[in-house]
């Protein structure tokens, strides 16, 4: 906010011809306590005064022997990128307030001066100035600071991308090492050896799993990755749930879908989503066999999909946190990286969808999200 302080020392510079308006102009604004005035009696001067001063105001006469003030205006113009002129014209006549207002002033102030008048448009006219300056100097800082994080964020999606994907071979040898010792020795380590090696394994394999997945959440979020097919969410269910298949007959699960639209995108990343959403309501499955169904409903130009399972539910306050990286609710007896809900929001985000969750503890839950619809699609 500008406070009147700011307004009362802002810049000011008064041009007039004749030395007296000059000395009574300058004596109102100081009655009405203005500290920073300052003044000339040559149009010439103007432009390079406020080259060097920036005044937040140009109280302008009009009718100045050799350069009058349409002509100072024009130069003016030059100096300020924006076309801003701050400037109030000061006039006798009539006809040249409308003049003056036209060739870019802000207001203008008759002559002879009426101090109430003059004080009122002097305030108004450095409100609305100081307020505009503010305003644009948020704005920068803003652009500043987003400029920064997105370069932040790329400095970080690079690193995790590189130390994903390096970590890889490392790990792989620790399994694979920890593998040929368990075969290369067998009988010879005792258990409490072999029991050793196998806890290796399982953590390596752990990270192993987490790596790919940290891999395929950077990926999602590349630059250069666009939605450049159709693709038929049909056949893409149809290939999840085949790969979903050992898991869904070893939990008795019931996968169901109503007719799915076909949209913009790209095959991989949409079986991602699908997959995460359907493999986690049969992980997070409650006493009974799962029944899953996924359905489609356009409204409002767009599409939205539910995914709705009879699972053990999810407490209200975890509704938006899931959707964080490594963010998991259950302990290590359900296996589970906490990335997967964190890349269905990033595809569907890439896209210029949502994705929330609504479900009740012990019942079930279902994942919406949305994607736009176009022309292309069905
Ligand atoms: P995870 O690898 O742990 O499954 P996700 O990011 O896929 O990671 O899910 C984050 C957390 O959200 C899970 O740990 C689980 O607690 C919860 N969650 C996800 N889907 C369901 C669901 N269908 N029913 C209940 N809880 C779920």
């Amino acid at each position: 906010m500008v406070s009147s302080a700011d307004i009362l020392s802002a810049k000011i510079l008064v041009v007039d011809d004749q030395e007296a308006h000059v000395e009574l102009i300058k004596g109102m604004l100081r009655v009405a306590g203005y500290t920073s005035v300052e003044s000339t009696t040559d149009p010439n001067e103007v432009c390079e005064l406020y080259r060097k001063n920036r005044y937040s105001l140009i109280l302008l006469d009009l009718q100045m022997p050799g350069m009058d003030g349409f002509q100072v205006m024009e130069g003016l113009k030059g100096i300020e990128a924006t076309g801003y002129l701050p400037v109030l014209v000061t006039t006798a006549q009539r006809d040249h307030k409308l003049r003056a207002l036209e060739a870019g002033a802000k207001d203008f102030v008759s002559k002879p001066f009426d101090q109430a008048e003059l004080r009122a448009r002097v305030h108004n006219i450095l409100e609305v100035r100081l307020l505009n300056l503010e305003t644009k100097n948020y704005s920068k800082a803003l652009e500043e600071t987003v400029r920064k994080l997105e370069r932040s964020n790329m400095d970080l999606e690079r690193f995790a991308f590189a130390a994903s994907h390096d970590l890889q071979e490392p790990l792989r040898m620790i399994t694979n090492y920890s593998q040929l010792l368990i075969e290369g020795h067998r009988g010879r380590l005792d258990s409490e050896a072999e029991l050793c090696v196998d806890f290796i394994t399982k953590g390596a394999k752990q990270m192993l799993d987490l790596l790919a997945n940290l891999l395929t959440y950077t990926e999602a979020g590349a630059d250069s990755w666009e939605p450049n097919e159709f693709i038929d969410l049909n056949a893409i269910f149809e290939k999840v749930k085949q790969k979903l298949k050992l898991a869904i007959e070893e939990s008795g699960a019931v996968v169901s879908s109503g007719n799915l639209p076909t949209v913009l995108g790209h095959d991989a990343r949409f079986v991602q989503l699908f997959q995460n959403l359907i493999s986690n309501a049969i992980k997070y499955r409650g006493k009974q066999s799962p029944r899953i169904h996924v359905s489609a409903e356009y409204r409002h130009a767009e599409w939205r999909f539910a995914v709705t399972d009879n699972g053990i539910g999810i407490n209200p306050e975890d509704f938006l946190t899931i959707f964080g990286v490594f963010k998991r609710l259950h302990g290590s007896a359900i296996p589970g990286t906490g990335i997967g809900l964190a890349i269905c929001r990033r595809v569907v985000e890439r896209y210029g969808g949502r994705i929330w969750v609504e479900s009740t503890l012990g019942q079930g839950t279902t994942f919406y999200f949305t994607l736009p619809g176009s022309a292309g699609n069905s």
